[in-house]
């Protein structure tokens, strides 16, 4: 997505430890109007993939979550991280490595939020090492649903997650795949 790759480019700050930040619009501010064209982009990507849901993990999937969901008029869900006191009764749940807090947490959903009838499309802001979306592929396999891909707004392709997921077999959509970064430089796949 172009105006992605623009966005990043003008937006976007190179931290220590491979992190880019996008404070900007999508992991602390989120600049609505852009985040529903993101959300556009990934319904028309999986128009054919007869998706019921989708699902992120709180925090920062939540907005990219939600657009897609609005342009494709169905619910999403967000695992919550670590079981608080208003998830209750039966839950699916799985060990996540996080990658920018260097820890492993819980990620959690009420049962019932997903069944054996869903085709989930999971969605997240980054793709890394695929901690979270081999996650979330553990919850949807939890509850007996299909897994119809996967949806990443931002895709680092110097690390292997999205390369194993898709090796497994996953669909895995990326509106931007970011080649290369360094302090003063960053480039796009092509
Ligand atoms: P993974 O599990 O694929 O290794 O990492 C993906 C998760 O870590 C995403 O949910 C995202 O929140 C966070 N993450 C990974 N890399 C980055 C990054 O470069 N920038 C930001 N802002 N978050 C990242």
């Amino acid at each position: 997505m172009k105006a992605l790759e623009e966005k990043i480019l003008r937006e976007g700050a190179v931290l220590p430890g491979q992190v880019l930040k996008v404070g900007s619009f999508l992991n602390q501010q989120v600049d609505v109007e852009f985040l529903l064209e993101m959300g556009k982009e990934i319904a028309r990507l999986f128009a054919d993939a007869h998706v019921t849901k989708i699902l992120t993990i709180e925090s920062s999937g939540i907005a990219i979550a939600f657009a897609a969901a609005v342009a494709m008029h169905i619910p999403f869900v967000f695992a919550k991280k670590n079981k608080s006191a208003n998830v209750s009764g039966e839950v699916l749940q799985t060990k996540i490595h996080s990658y920018t807090h260097g820890t492993d947490y819980t990620a959690v959903i009420g049962k019932e939020f997903l069944s054996e009838n869903d085709r989930v499309l999971l969605v997240d802001d980054f793709l890394a090492n695929g901690a979270a979306l081999e996650g979330l592929v553990e919850i949807v396999k939890k509850a007996g649903a299909v897994c119809a891909g996967a949806a990443v707004a931002i895709e680092k392709g110097f690390q292997r997650g999205g390369d194993a997921l898709r090796k497994k077999g996953i669909r895995v959509e990326s509106l931007a795949i970011v080649e290369e970064m360094g302090e003063n430089s960053l480039t796009f796949r092509r």
